[in-house]
């Protein structure tokens, strides 16, 4: 199978819209990753998706729609929850609430929840409108691997096995959508995102961290396995420890490695002599650049060496925890920072 990268054209839809009524599977832009898309009321090609990434049957997909959609299609909405849709919707913010199950079982891989994100970016738009059906979606990369924030990132983890990417270049959000699950009184965040703890609480009063406890079965069971990691050797160091940091780099261009920092900018530009990929200043600069950084590292690195960046809250808790769990570092209770 060729695959092929294109950008939105009505010809490009019309045919996305086939390949999605054909059981197909299409890779689309949003404003924070790239999705790898099926009808999500297609049993079998909702399976394809979970197969072409090697995703593990038990980690749910979220179905997208567009903004028009009406998702008391599939949904019950509890009233307290309008104004989140209100205020963050369409953008980088995923809900979880009870299903009505309307769509495959393989999505939510039998739990009686559904997640729904209306995406803003203009490109997964137009597909979702094209297609006008609910597209479960995952990021579109093998499982495990560094999220794709390119049609190129995408091609490098598919290329021959799925036919079409919606090109919107690259993605300016840059990490994956806060999901937030609906379904009790009070909001929880599952994963932190770019829609952050306080930004929800301040609509709506409260809003907490979930955090799993030993023994109990994982609410958003993605957070049990290890996520975003780069194929080269990696080594990760606090942000006191600069130093040795340093010394890890200087110890493997001293084998004849190839070591390469990443960092933010303040240690980058405190370390002139060594070789960085600079993560930028600001949490949001942070968040966009951390995948493309971390896909760029593994290609031209012996070792990449992270350092934490010093920030914590907001948004450098959804940066913080992709890092960390990139490393492999334990990021369980990071959702506290
Ligand atoms: P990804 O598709 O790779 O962005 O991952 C989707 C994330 O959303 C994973 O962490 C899932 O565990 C989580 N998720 C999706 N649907 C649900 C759901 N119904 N309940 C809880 N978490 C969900
Ligand atoms: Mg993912």
């Amino acid at each position: 199978m060729t695959t092929h990268i294109l950008p939105v054209t009505p010809d490009s839809l019309a045919w996305a819209k086939e390949l999605i009524a054909e059981g197909e599977v299409v890779a689309f832009h949003t404003e924070t990753v790239y999705g790898l898309g099926a009808d999500a009321a297609n049993d079998d090609a909702v399976r394809k998706v979970f197969a072409l990434k090697g995703r593990p049957a038990d980690n749910p997909l979220i179905a997208h729609v567009h903004p028009d959609y009406d998702i008391s299609r599939l949904v019950e909405t509890p009233a307290w929850t309008a104004c989140l849709r209100e205020k963050f919707l369409p953008g980088p913010l995923t809900m979880v609430y009870p299903s009505k199950g309307r769509v495959s079982a393989f999505v939510s891989c039998g739990l009686p929840t559904l997640s729904i994100r209306v995406p803003s970016s203009p490109v997964a738009q137009a597909f979702l409108r094209a297609v006008d059906c609910p597209i479960a979606a995952p990021s579109a990369n093998r499982s495990k691997h560094v999220s794709p924030v390119t049609a190129q990132h995408v091609y490098d983890d598919f290329a021959g096995e799925i036919p079409l990417i919606l090109d919107g270049g690259a993605c300016s959000g840059g990490i994956e959508s806060t999901v937030l699950d609906c379904t009790g009184n009070v909001p929880l965040i599952l994963r932190a995102g770019l829609v952050t703890r306080e930004m929800v609480a301040q609509e709506v009063g409260a809003c907490e961290y979930y955090t799993l406890h030993d023994g109990e079965k994982p609410r958003s069971p993605g957070m049990a396995y290890r996520h975003y990691a780069p194929s080269c050797r990696t080594a990760f160091f606090a942000a006191d420890d600069v130093q040795g940091a340093v010394r890890c780099y200087l110890a493997e261009a001293g084998r004849g490695g190839a070591p390469v920092l990443l960092c933010e900018h303040a240690a980058a530009a405190a370390l002139p002599e060594c070789r960085s990929l600079d993560l930028g200043s600001t949490p949001e600069e942070m968040a966009s650049n951390l995948y493309a950084h971390l896909r760029t590292g593994e290609r031209t690195a012996s070792l990449l060496i992270g350092i934490e960046p010093k920030g914590r809250g907001g948004v450098m808790a959804g940066v913080r925890n992709r890092l960390l769990r990139a490393f492999g570092q334990n990021a369980g209770s990071d959702h506290e920072t």
